[in-house]
């Protein structure tokens, strides 16, 4: 169907721009994602993340590419797989909708974080405290309602609450029958999240602040797994 020439959102311009770099920080962090669900879980899910970003890069390079939100948005609801893939899913779809709709990309990120956690919470049926992506996702929300334009506060929180699962036993998904295993390290999913949101948060964020957070977060999950090939 051809419609007449869709204006394109100055906040979906600045979300599809977020792709590259999502999907940079998804290859880089597959090792430690990987070896986190290898303790309490089936070890995909850092390779799920990092393969679903991969596959969104080649659609875009293609002929009649969608555009990149697009991409993130179909490639995570139908293609990606485990328990996390759709979530993440439903999360990017909120985005996007909130993007289109938004004078501003802090609007957007506030406003779809928080319809994509409902989503998340509709769907998983996790609440905060059972060691999941939401650990990570609800506090972030929980800030940027609180403190507008605080975007390091934001993302401040989303890092607290992803290695607050450190201490917290699963009681949804598969490590919640690997209970014991999980204590003392983090859950991929809240990590992996809160590594979302870094990278969200820096096209409003001073760059040394997302970066701080980002390897406080990422040096905390090896501590707790030592990826495979770190010596
Ligand atoms: P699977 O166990 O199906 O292999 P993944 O490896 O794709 O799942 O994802 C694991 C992550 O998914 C967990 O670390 C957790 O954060 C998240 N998760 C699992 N179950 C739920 C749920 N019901 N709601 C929200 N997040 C969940
Ligand atoms: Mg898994």
């Amino acid at each position: 169907m051809e419609g007449p020439a869709t204006m394109t959102s100055a906040a979906t311009t600045t979300l599809d721009a977020t792709v590259p770099r999502l999907h940079e920080a998804f290859v880089s962090a597959e090792p430690v994602l990987t070896a986190l669900d290898e303790i309490a879980g089936d070890g995909d899910f850092g390779v799920n993340l990092r393969d679903g970003f991969t596959e969104v890069t080649q659609r875009l390079s293609g002929p009649d590419s969608p555009s990149p939100w697009d991409a993130v948005r179909a490639v995570f609801l139908d293609e990606v797989g485990g328990t996390s893939g759709p979530l993440f899913g439903l999360l990017f779809q909120a985005l996007g909708v909130r993007a289109a709709q938004s004078d501003t990309y802090a609007d957007a990120l506030r406003l779809g974080l928080a319809d994509g956690l409902a989503a998340i919470e509709r769907v998983g049926e996790a609440q905060v405290g059972d060691r999941t992506m939401v650990d990570a996702l609800a506090p972030a929300v929980e800030t940027a309602a609180t403190d507008r334009d605080d975007h390091a506060a934001l993302v401040n929180s989303a890092v607290e609450g992803a290695l607050s699962t450190s201490s917290l036993r699963a009681r949804r998904g598969r490590a919640s029958y690997l209970a014991e295993r999980a204590v003392g390290h983090p859950d991929p999913g809240a990590i992996g999240m809160a590594l979302l949101l870094c990278v969200l948060a820096e096209p409003i964020t001073a760059p040394e602040t997302t970066a701080r957070e980002r390897t406080r977060l990422l040096e905390a999950a090896a501590r707790a797994a030592p990826a495979r090939d770190d010596t």
